[in-house]
């Protein structure tokens, strides 16, 4: 059993956390948990808080959604460090992680279809298992579609701040995953590693929607020698129906009116436990609260919360 250790390097830089919204709509209550809890944290260690709209998925995005994003996390009172770093600017910087992988023999192309798939695999934790059938090499007369990742048969283990020890196979659970997509655009995976990697983030609080996603972004920077992140996933909201609050569950935007009640209820949903009366306080008196209340110790243990 392999075991994933962090790098040491780690708790000597200074901290550097993120928020990376996805521009596929405006924000709502699940994405001000993440933007919250990690903006917090970041600050609470002394720590920067960087910016970065993950736009590298075109037939998932709003128009004027990251307009939108940056001029409500302003409104709330948000202060980022550095520009705003946007994936759709990087493409170069993916090539060039998918040709070193491909250099080392860890990147493959794959013909397979969505239905081949499909219709030769066990499902994993997110899918279908890609049964590996072009591994060694595509059928004759095959096209390449996608890129994927040459994973290896061993246990990751790394430990969440929030949510503990947590193990993954990904070669079992997974299988070797895509880079590059059969329509042309990066995946997210190999993106958000990279970016991660080369913006110097070494701690990513987030939602744990992305719990599962984690053991194979540690694949990739194992696969890539890149340093170690420190991670954090906060619980997420759901709504009644027990789905996550998200653009395709028709979470409500944000409310520019009420930002004050939006922003004490998030950090009630952190457990940081703010007076009522908070919620009729200014923002700026909110934040100065919350910068001095904040502990990532009180964050439920939790992938999930139950309906708002
Ligand atoms: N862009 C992703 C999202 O909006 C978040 C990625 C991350 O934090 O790693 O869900």
């Amino acid at each position: 059993m392999a075991i994933y250790s962090d790098n040491p390097a780690i708790s000597t830089a200074p901290y550097r956390g993120r928020f990376a919204p996805s521009p596929t709509g405006p924000l709502h209550f699940g994405s001000l948990i993440a933007a919250v809890g990690s903006y917090l944290e970041a600050r609470a260690q002394g720590g920067e808080w960087l910016l970065r709209i993950e736009d590298l998925d075109p037939p998932r995005e709003m128009a004027g959604a990251t307009d939108s994003i940056l001029a409500t996390l302003e409104a709330y009172g948000f202060e980022w460090d550095g520009p705003v770093v946007k994936q759709s600017d990087r493409l170069q910087h993916y090539r060039d992680a998918l040709d070193r992988l491909n250099a080392k023999g860890l990147a493959y192309p794959c013909a397979c279809t969505r239905k081949e798939i499909a219709d030769s695999s066990i499902r994993g934790i997110d899918g279908p298992v890609y049964p590996g059938t072009c591994r060694n090499g595509l059928a004759e007369g095959r096209e390449v579609r996608a890129w994927r990742l040459r994973t290896t048969d061993r246990v990751l283990e790394f430990i969440d701040e929030i949510q503990g020890l947590q193990c993954q196979n990904v070669y079992r659970d997974v299988g070797d995953f895509v880079l590059l997509r059969a329509d042309g655009y990066f995946a997210y995976q190999l993106a958000v590693v990279v970016d991660d990697a080369e913006q110097g983030v070494n701690h990513v609080v987030r939602g744990a929607d992305l719990l599962d996603s984690t053991a194979r972004q540690v694949e990739l920077q194992l696969a890539l020698n890149l340093p170690s992140v420190k991670y954090a996933h906060l619980p997420i909201a759901v709504n009644e129906a027990g789905e996550k609050l998200s653009k395709q569950t028709k979470a409500p935007a944000l409310s520019l009116i009420d930002s004050s009640r939006e922003l004490v209820d998030a950090l009630r949903v952190l457990g940081q436990a703010p007076e009522a009366e908070m919620a009729r306080a200014s923002l700026g008196d909110i934040w100065i609260w919350a910068r001095e209340n904040w502990r990532l110790a009180r964050v439920p243990k939790q992938r999930q919360l139950g309906s708002l």
